[in-house]
Parts: structure tokens; C-alpha cells; sequence
């Protein structure tokens, strides 16, 4: 019961554990609140950093790949499909399960897990984030750990 009781004032007096994200108090429009971000009226709170290995949207390197379709026959979730038109992979976010069994099993690192998470979208056939070359002098700054 004194245990109870002292864990009872601890917490009392704790911060919160729950990251208020992306605002303190649910907002009566997000698309409103988008309009206040952008115009310098809201802000939004940062989202608490991810851990080391997070398992994040799927990022695909089109140059890479070589069209082997094992990522597509080891897919548990039949989230990654050919796309003949482009000659590339397709990803459907919605039905990924995050496993990283493509990723493990992709010969030439064509796939990698990003850090993403906010991944709600209205487009249910919504795909990869491809790898885009970045530009030059970001490159350089990023290899030597600059922001
Ligand atoms: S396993 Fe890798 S190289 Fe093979 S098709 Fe999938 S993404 Fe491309
Ligand atoms: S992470 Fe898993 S579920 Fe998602 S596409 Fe890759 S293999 Fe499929």
C-alpha cells in the first residue's frame, strides 16, 4: 500500500511520457492548422527521435536495382509488386507489415528503412520514397556530419 501510494506522488509530480505530437490540444482542423503552420502562426512540436534500427517507410534506389524480384517473393504482406510500365518496383505502404525481410534479402541494397513513420495518407496505392541524388554541396556537408 506505501509503495503504492509513493509511486502514486512520484508520478504526480513526473513530466508526462507522451509526447504531445504534432500540438498540445487536438486542433478542430488539421488542414487548418496546416495553414497556421505554414503562415508562421502555429508551430508544431517535434516528434520524439527514433530509436537506432527503427524500421521506417521503405526507401527504393531505382539504380540500383536489378529486378531480381526477391524482395517480391519473400513479402509476407504482398506489398511490393512490378511495375512494368516505369521497370521498377512498387510498394503499397498501407499493407507493408515493416518486416525488412525485402531489405535483408535485397542482393544489391537496392532497399533500405528510413526513419519515416508518419505514413497516413489518402492514397491507398501511395509507393516508394525513391533515393534522390542530393545536391552537391548538402552531400559534402552531410558526409562531414554538418547540418
Ligand atoms: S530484391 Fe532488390 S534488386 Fe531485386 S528486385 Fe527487389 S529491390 Fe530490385
Ligand atoms: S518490409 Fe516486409 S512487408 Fe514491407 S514490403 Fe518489405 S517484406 Fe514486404
Amino acid at each position: 500500500m506505501l509503495g503504492m501510494v509513493k509511486e502514486l506522488l512520484v508520478q504526480l509530480f513526473k513530466k508526462p511520457a507522451t509526447n504531445k505530437f504534432p500540438v498540445k490540444y487536438a486542433p478542430k482542423s488539421i488542414t487548418g492548422l496546416l495553414e497556421k503552420v505554414e503562415k508562421g502562426q502555429a508551430k508544431l512540436n517535434e516528434p520524439v527521435p527514433v530509436p537506432e534500427g527503427f524500421r521506417g517507410r521503405l526507401s527504393y534506389d531505382r539504380k540500383k536495382c536489378i529486378m531480381c524480384k526477391q524482395c517480391i517473393k519473400v513479402c509476407p504482406a504482398a506489398a511490393l509488386e512490378v511495375d512494368e510500365k516505369n521497370n521498377r518496383i512498387k510498394h503499397f505502404v498501407s499493407r507493408c507489415t515493416f518486416c525488412a525481410q525485402c531489405v535483408d534479402i535485397c542482393p544489391t541494397k537496392a532497399l533500405s528503412m528510413t526513419n519515416e513513420f508518419l505514413l497516413s495518407a489518402y492514397d491507398k496505392k501511395q509507393g516508394f520514397v525513391e533515393v534522390k541524388e542530393q545536391p552537391k554541396e548538402k552531400k559534402e556537408k552531410a558526409i562531414a556530419g554538418e547540418k
